[in-house]
């Protein structure tokens, strides 16, 4: 038989995704989890990182072990263009890295891409922080591309509704004095969000150069993708996410909280994973766990304000102070790179009896199973969106007091929406964390410990057979296996 009589055969494109985490902690954690619950359904993964978040993920994470039974996903890696010995830790620093990442990292990711360095690519999910970046490519190569959101879907509509804000004349804020007034142009949130509670971002003085900032118009840029991925689910933010939907991406795939959604699909399939596997890029130390387990059940208060918070000597001693006084026993988790301006000076003996006495202190804990132990009863947090998600899913009620980017609409929804705990936003002092401290496990705890058993209970369903984030991913996985069934029929 000659060649051109021969049946054509379909040659099976396996649909191979790239994801590619702005590399930062709280995107790499969830971009990875993703990474997993794609791999579990028979896609193949490309998980790129750069090389110094790489390094750091190989060193502390059991990242080998834990991914052997994918073969198909592979790890590379891209230079971020920096020198070895940049902090590349805090807020600031972030801004450098996403500066030199456009500048060296963009040409290069677009040339690997292009040439098949990074697999068979049919398909981008991007970071909404980094829109832009794969554009050209993907459409050279005719592949889709769908931005995973990093933030709260409330977050993401107020960055929606930015411009509208400004045209309704409810933008710029007019100093200290106006920070509690009334924003009543976003939709869903007329009646709560004051202008403290606008995403930092968004918390501008001067709008006449709408001086948004990159990552925030990357994530608003992101949502005339083909599709976009959001890690929240429906029960939690159902009425935002139609908004979302309705006005700008009808495309949405509500897949959240992924961290539970994965652990789901591992138990379903029988796939027994240690349940010390972790995501981190920071050295965990895993000496509290004992310390938690002598403690009595639901006394302990977790404090950790995320990987890239700082502080100041001062707001420390004001914490510490305000945890030392409520007699509560604490976990507090203080990163050596945390601590900014003048911290030298004797910190006072008593702080440091009291904390020897019913409280210990960790550079980096493994936050998820600690938010699951019996004896945690508390979250002082940051507020960023992954330890939300995870203090929701383990039904942990928290004191929200935020730093920068979606923290301070998240801490407002906790606080207000979803009454899961106390926004403290704006104040660090000594008697008010005291109180708050109190007010949470003491005074309102029968009360906090309903709502918060509530929402856990419906995140587990969420993402159970059945539940409408795992309906979501059915429909984005099989959205990939179609886009890469086109793609080998080109
Ligand atoms: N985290 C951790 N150990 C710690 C502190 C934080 O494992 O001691 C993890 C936490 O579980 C979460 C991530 O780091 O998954 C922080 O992400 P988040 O979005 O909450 O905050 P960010 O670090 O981006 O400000």
């Amino acid at each position: 038989m000659d060649q051109k009589q021969r049946p054509q055969v379909e040659v099976p494109t396996t649909p191979r995704v790239l994801i590619f985490p702005l590399p930062a902690q709280g995107h790499v954690t969830s971009m990875l989890t993703l990474a997993e619950l794609l791999s579990l359904c028979g896609i193949d993964v490309t998980f790129l990182n750069t090389d110094h978040v790489h390094n750091r993920l190989f060193r502390h994470a059991d990242i080998e072990a834990r991914f052997a039974d994918y073969p198909g996903l592979l790890f590379r890696t891209i230079s971020d263009g920096l020198p070895d010995d940049h902090p590349r830790s805090n807020d600031r620093s972030i801004t450098e890295v996403l500066h030199s990442m456009i500048a060296t990292t963009k040409p290069v990711l677009n040339e690997m891409l292009v040439s098949g360095a990074l697999g068979s690519v049919t398909c981008i999910i991007a970071d909404g922080a980094f829109a832009g970046f794969v554009t050209n490519s993907a459409c050279e190569l005719h592949v889709p591309i769908i931005y995973y959101q990093p933030a709260s879907a409330c977050c993401l509509w107020t960055l929606l509704c930015f411009d509208d804000i400004i045209k309704a004349g409810e933008l710029p804020i007019r100093g200290k004095e106006d920070m509690d007034r009334i924003i009543t142009s976003v939709p869903g949130m007329k009646s709560f969000l004051r202008c403290r509670d606008l995403p930092s971002f968004c918390q501008v003085n001067d709008t006449s150069a709408t001086k948004i900032n990159p990552v925030a118009r990357a994530i608003r840029q992101s949502c005339s993708a083909q599709g976009i991925i959001l890690n929240t689910f429906e029960e939690l933010e159902g009425p935002i996410i139609s908004h979302i939907i309705r006005s700008f991406c009808p495309n949405t795939y509500t897949i959240g909280p992924l961290h539970a959604h994965l652990k789901h699909k591992l138990a379903k399939k029988n796939v027994s994973k240690s349940d010390q596997s972790s995501n981190s890029i920071f050295e965990v130390d895993r000496k509290c766990m004992d310390w938690l387990d002598s403690q009595p059940p639901k006394s302990v208060i977790y404090v950790s304000f995320g990987s890239i918070t700082t502080l100041t000597r001062d707001a420390l001693l004001e914490f510490w102070h305000g945890l030392v006084n409520s007699n509560v026993r604490f976990l507090w988790v203080v990163r050596p790179d945390m601590l900014t301006g003048e911290c030298a000076g004797e910190v006072p003996s008593e702080l440091l009896e009291a904390t020897r006495e019913r409280g210990y202190m960790v550079r980096w804990a493994p936050q998820e199973e600690v938010l699951s132990h019996r004896a945690v009863g508390g979250f002082l947090t940051h507020s960023g969106w992954n330890s939300t998600l995870e203090s929701i899913v383990a039904g942990v009620p928290m004191i929200c007091w935020p730093y920068f980017a979606d923290q301070q609409i998240n801490s407002r929804f906790v606080g207000e929406v979803w009454k899961l705990g106390i926004d403290m936003k704006d104040v660090c002092d000594r008697k008010i964390v005291e109180k708050m401290v109190i007010d949470l496990t003491v005074e309102r705890r029968e009360e906090f410990l309903k709502s918060t058993a509530k929402m856990a209970r419906l995140a587990g369903e969420s993402v159970c057979e059945g539940g409408l984030s795992d309906s979501n991913f059915d429909r984005l996985v099989e959205y990939i296996r179609l886009t890469a069934k086109e793609k080998s029929a080109r």
